[in-house]
């Protein structure tokens, strides 16, 4: 018995889906975008208010700069003529400051720190 299930004329037709689910789905776009948009500007508003908490990012002059080879404290000052600190770098590019006196001393850890690989040694902060 195979013809007991038989098509009457007309086959299903189920996965076509042409023309519903794409009219669905405009009106779908058409009906959530607005409300979406509200949405992210409020969010906008709330991170800029965010982003401006008021505080001034601290200028580098008003950083604590610390020779890497005797830990004193340096002045931004100094490093301009006639200078009493300067800056050393190493191989990777980072400044290190440095008394003008400590500058044999301060390149010597940052080749032993460009050698090794480890960190620069530098010499605990006082004032
Ligand atoms: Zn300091
Ligand atoms: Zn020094
Ligand atoms: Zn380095």
């Amino acid at each position: 018995m195979r013809r007991s299930i038989a098509f009457r004329g007309r086959p299903p037709r189920v996965a076509g889906g042409r023309s519903v689910p794409f009219g669905m789905a405009a009106r779908g776009l058409v009906c959530y975008s607005p409300g979406d948009m509200k949405r992210e500007k409020q969010l906008t508003k709330r991170e800029r208010k965010a982003l401006k908490p008021g505080r001034p990012a601290p200028a580098a002059q008003d950083q604590h700069i610390h020779c890497v080879a005797c830990g004193a404290h340096l002045d931004a000052a100094q490093f301009a003529p006639p200078a009493s600190a300067q800056y050393v770098r190493c191989k990777h590019g980072s400044q290190w400051a440095s008394c003008t006196a400590c500058v044999p001393r301060s390149r010597a850890l940052l080749e032993e720190h460009d050698r090794t690989g480890q960190p620069v040694q530098a010499a605990g902060a006082w004032h």
